[in-house]
């Protein structure tokens, strides 16, 4: 059979492979963890560190083609294993979204096309570079420009002063400042584009985050109207376009409270708030990516049920302060109409780690929504 091959084993490697197996292909895995999520699915893990030369190599000679499920790998390991197979999406291409400087620049470039613009922003590289932040950037938010995510390494700061202490905090890092956005709420475009150019776009999904962290996503959204949704998809087809991108591409907009699309940032891969397309699609985000990969026609995105999915994250697995983890009722959520249960088979709960996720499809959204309100109420997770 022909092999896929994916850089990272975590449950977004874990939940490619089932879906490249499904198709037919085999998986290879490169995870310098032994027990990752994706190791118990994979046909092959190369265990080893994402920069490991020989590792790399071994892939690439295994493999038709290679993906990733992080952004944070290094590009000149993409690079390594493009001479020897076809890696998508490239390493020019995660390169832009590993830095969210490169990321605002390569949003301005396609803003003729797309229409949509980052936040206004200032790179931070130096405490001088504080002093020249106009004032109306502020209140805003420090960002670190590389490595940051689900919240991480990100500081609100309402005055020149939090700001240089936040910048101190930082020790060095490479930083850009945001000007905080009024957000009437915030959606993702998942999006994909075949090796032969041809380019998709997904329903429009409505994200809610919790202490930086996804908690829903629902499609259709309850706040989007058609025009923002149409403007949406139209803008994120321009950047992959543009990008000459090949595999899954999420783009995170903010819809302002006066209307207007920002463009927030994007994942050069499949997305947690796409997760919803395995149960409601007709082609998923991991089986869309196979088909980039293996050079397939792409497949049909259409959503046949509306659905809503919540993120479970390590935290329901303890009570209050307790450190004794206890598993929850998951055959009470599985009792649930509608309930397709989603876990990664992580060994050990973390608060804030992502264990798995369940979504619920309906006839209708608010059934797909009250069955996840309920789901919550049996988790123990705040409404
Ligand atoms: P992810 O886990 O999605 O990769 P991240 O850590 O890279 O997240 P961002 O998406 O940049 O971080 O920001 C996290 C959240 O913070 C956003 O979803 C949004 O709710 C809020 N946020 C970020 N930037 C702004 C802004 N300029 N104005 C208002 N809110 C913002
Ligand atoms: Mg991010
Ligand atoms: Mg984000």
């Amino acid at each position: 059979g022909t092999w896929l091959g994916v850089m990272g084993g975590g449950q977004l490697g874990r939940m490619f492979a089932h879906a490249a197996q499904q198709m037919g292909f085999k998986v290879a895995v490169l995870e310098p963890s032994i027990d990752c999520p994706a190791s118990h699915a994979a046909d092959y893990l190369h265990c080893a560190d994402y920069t490991d030369a020989d590792a790399l190599k071994k892939m690439a000679e295994q493999c038709a083609a290679v993906t990733t499920e992080f952004e944070n790998v290094s590009a000149r390991s993409l690079a390594l294993l493009a001479e020897n197979t076809f890696v998508a999406p490239s390493a020019d291409c995660v390169s832009i979204a590993q830095d969210r400087m490169e990321e605002k620049r390569f949003f301005i470039d396609c803003a003729a096309k797309s229409g949509v613009f980052p936040a206004p922003h200032k790179e931070i590289k130096s405490d001088a570079d504080i002093d020249s932040v106009p004032d109306d950037l502020l209140p805003g938010i420090l960002k670190t420009v590389r490595m940051g995510y689900d919240g991480k390494g990100q500081v609100r700061v309402k005055t020149r002063d939090e700001l240089r202490q936040a910048y101190a905090d930082m020790e060095g890092a490479h930083c850009v400042l945001e000007k905080m956005l009024p957000l009437a709420y915030e959606i993702s475009v998942l999006s994909a584009r075949g090796a032969d150019g041809q380019s998709v776009v997904y329903p429009i999904a409505e994200n809610v985050h919790r202490d930086g962290i996804l908690f829903t996503t629902t499609v259709p959204g309850p706040h989007i109207t058609p025009e923002s949704a149409a403007k949406a998809q139209a803008a994120a087809l321009a950047i992959i376009e543009q990008m000459g991108y090949v595999g899954v591409l999420c783009i995170e907009f903010f819809v302002l409270t006066d209307g207007s699309l920002v463009a927030n940032e994007m994942a050069p891969r499949p997305h947690n708030s796409g997760h919803y397309t395995i149960d409601a699609c007709v082609t998923s985000q991991f089986a869309q990516q196979a088909r980039a990969m293996a050079r397939l026609p792409l497949g049909d995105v259409r959503q046949h049920s509306p659905a809503a999915m919540l993120n479970i994250l390590g935290d329901i697995w303890f009570e209050g302060d307790s450190e004794k983890a206890h598993e929850p009722a998951w055959d009470k959520v599985l009792a649930l109409p509608g309930a397709n249960l989603h876990l990664y088979g992580k060994n050990s709960a973390r608060r804030a780690r992502k264990m798995g996720h369940v979504t619920f499809i309906a006839p209708t959204i608010e059934e797909a929504q009250e069955n996840l309100r309920k789901a919550c109420a049996i988790l123990g997770i705040p409404a």
